[in-house]
């Protein structure tokens, strides 16, 4: 939807260029000098070769995004117009055009801008989870075609120093409990600080989702092999440390395999939860990555077993 409308912006005669951003006031970014915090903004759509920092953008971190359309005059030959786009359930977003405005352009881009919004509300009504906010179960299956699709058509990722994509899978464990001891409520309220600290702690260049129930995805952006599993047991450490409201204590199981070349997203989703799956059997409270798990045993050995 937002490329469609960058396309139909880009078509007028006095618009010369046109980014978008995703703009997550409540989530801060530490600046250089580590003395102030600026907002957090991700360009879009994300380049998934870009590196982390490569989508700053001083001009709307460093100052509230403003209600309305506002122009900036650069020089005589073109202005920098923001459009904001302010929504309840996803992040606010805003355009930036560089062109030439005058009255009838701006009234123009004021309809248009006033349409796009409309789409972007119904978008995330359909795509976020109403309890966390996070993006749900069907936006994680169109950004993981999406993820899919990139690394299809660059094909990186065999090597160990590439840095490449991670899916996770995370289930909180003995979830049961926590409902059927201090009730529904509470464990909603677990359900809403676990995403908050998913949205947190992971970096804002990864993508967090509600998978359904006590089950949230990760898919973990620009990552070499052998920082995967440091980064996702981090947060398993993050999650073990964390007091939640009555609840106290939980812990979380994470599977997780990487994404490269060639892999179509069902055996990527398969392949996490049976990482997922050794997790939960081999003690709950860990990271597994698919990649590890040991070959099954023969079927002698299985045979012995079944005997004994
Ligand atoms: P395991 O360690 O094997 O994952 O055990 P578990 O108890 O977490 O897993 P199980 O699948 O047995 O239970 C999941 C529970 O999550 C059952 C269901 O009632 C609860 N649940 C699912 N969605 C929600 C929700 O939106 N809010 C609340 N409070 N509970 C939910
Ligand atoms: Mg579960
Ligand atoms: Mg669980």
């Amino acid at each position: 939807m937002t490329h469609t409308f960058i396309n139909l912006l880009e078509d007028f005669c006095w618009v010369d260029s046109v980014q978008a951003y995703e703009i997550f006031s409540q989530r801060k970014k530490r600046t250089q000098d580590n003395q102030n915090e600026a907002v957090l903004v991700r360009k879009f759509p994300l380049d998934f070769n870009a590196d982390e920092n490569t989508d700053d953008c001083p001009l709307l971190s460093t100052r509230p995004l403003p209600k309305h359309i506002e122009v900036e005059s650069s020089d005589a030959q073109s202005n920098l117009a923001i459009l904001p786009v302010h929504t309840e359930l996803g992040p606010a977003r805003a355009l930036l055009l560089q062109g030439r405005f005058d009255q009838d352009a701006l009234e123009l881009l004021g309809h248009l801008l006033a349409l796009y919004r409309n789409q972007l509300l119904l978008h995330d009504r359909k795509e976020r989870d109403q309890l966390t906010r996070l993006p749900n179960r069907q936006s994680f299956e169109a950004r993981l075609t999406e993820v899919c699709e990139f690394y299809q058509t660059l094909t990186i990722g065999n090597q160990t120093d590439d840095k490449i994509s991670w899916i996770a899978i995370l289930d909180i464990d003995h979830f049961k409990n926590v409902n059927d001891t201090f009730g529904h409520l509470y464990g909603d309220e677990v359900l809403l600080h676990f995403s908050q600290l998913l949205e947190y702690k992971f970096r804002h260049i990864d993508f967090t989702f509600r998978f359904g129930g006590e089950e949230f995805v990760v898919i973990v952006n620009r990552v070499i092999r052998n920082d995967a599993e440091h980064i996702l047991n981090r947060f398993r450490q993050e999650v073990e440390n964390y007091a939640f409201p009555l609840v106290g204590k939980i812990t979380v199981s994470i599977g997780a395999t990487s994404i490269t070349s060639g892999m179509l997203p069902s055996t990527l989703l398969d392949s996490a939860d049976k990482a997922l799956y050794f997790a939960k059997e081999h003690g709950r409270n860990q990271v597994v990555l698919f990649e590890n798990i040991p070959p099954p045993q023969s079927n002698s050995d299985a045979n012995d077993v079944e005997l004994f």
